[in-house]
């Protein structure tokens, strides 16, 4: 393999005349103010290396990859539990989708559809206030990308509450079967905070750093969780990762990942590295335009795969 900071660097310049590509998400005002031309790229490894290139250290809204970091938070709290109250199954639907729950009779078909990452909010929630979760969300956070200026953008977690009529129907509908325990206000307020979540591409990489070395940060030794278990939340982000595009994402890429629609995307390699992506403008499947783009160079340049 030829030295990782050439290939970031060739992968970063190589994209400059796809950069802009893509659509905004535009559902809330906070969102379709983003330069569509911001466009970072960070890897950290297992041995400690940080390489990135361009806006690699600007914060974003990680949106729905915090889904990755809640389901690791849950499974710690509830334990196997948790399989009782949400699938594994690959949804083939959008993000958002309602439709199957009702034949599933309120139980989501994975933790990584807005349905299922609800589900696993309102686990985290038990016995606690929706400000003490988000706490704890935004804590753990902090702690795995080594860096306690992660925040949580305010104004983009009020927008979301304003604008999140359909989240509300989905948590209706899960608690109308009794799959949410607390109130739905409760559980939309701590899921609007960690979407509003805000994080640089190095601060997203090194924050998805212990997922590469199998529950254990490679850099400090701390255990976050068994190896098996984040074997398994890595499997899901292979099978569920980008909604009802995640086949598309596992053939090009190769890689467990998480999309978000704010435009980044965490790809783990498992035992080497973790991978974050950042461009604004969107795909028809929600997934960074640039940003997938640039994950398709990268494992060709660096033969990184778990196949
Ligand atoms: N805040 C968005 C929603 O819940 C997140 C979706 C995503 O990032 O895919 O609708």
């Amino acid at each position: 393999m030829r030295n990782l900071s050439d290939i970031v660097a060739s992968v970063h310049a190589d994209l400059a005349e796809h950069i802009g590509g893509g659509k905004v998400a535009d559902y809330i005002p906070a969102l379709s103010r983003v330069d569509p031309r911001r466009f970072g790229l960070a890897v950290v490894t297992c041995t400690g290396e940080h390489v990135q290139a361009g806006d690699a250290n600007v914060p974003f809204s990680i949106q729905s990859i915090s889904k990755v970091f809640t389901l690791t938070l849950a499974l710690e709290r509830v334990g196997a539990r948790l399989w009782h109250r949400v699938g594994r199954e690959p949804s083939g639907s959008p993000f958002n989708s309602i439709v199957q729950l009702e034949q599933e009779h309120g139980v989501p078909r994975n933790p990584f559809i807005n349905a299922g990452a609800l589900v696993v909010t309102d686990a985290l929630l038990a016995g606690r206030t929706p400000k003490a979760t988000a706490a704890e969300i935004l804590a753990f956070l902090r702690e795995r990308a080594d860096d306690p200026s992660v925040s949580i953008d305010d104004e983009v977690a009020g927008s979301e509450a304003q604008t999140g009529f359909r989240n509300a129907s989905l948590a209706n509908f899960i608690r109308a079967f009794g799959n949410l325990k607390n109130p739905v206000a409760e559980v939309l307020d701590v899921y609007f905070h960690q979407c509003a979540l805000s994080l640089s591409c190095a601060q997203l990489a090194r924050a998805g750093l212990f997922l590469a070395g199998d529950g254990v940060d490679p850099l400090t030794g701390a255990v976050v969780c068994r190896p098996a278990r984040a074997r398994r939340v890595k499997a899901l982000m292979m099978t569920c990762g980008h909604y009802d595009a995640s086949g598309e994402f596992a053939f090009k890429v190769g890689l467990p990942g998480k999309s978000g629609v704010g435009g980044g995307i965490l790809a783990i390699v498992p035992k080497q590295a973790a991978i974050a992506v950042w461009s604004p403008g969107l795909n028809a499947a929600g997934t960074s335009h640039v940003g997938a783009l640039a994950l398709e160079r990268l494992v060709e340049r660096t033969g990184w795969s778990v196949f």
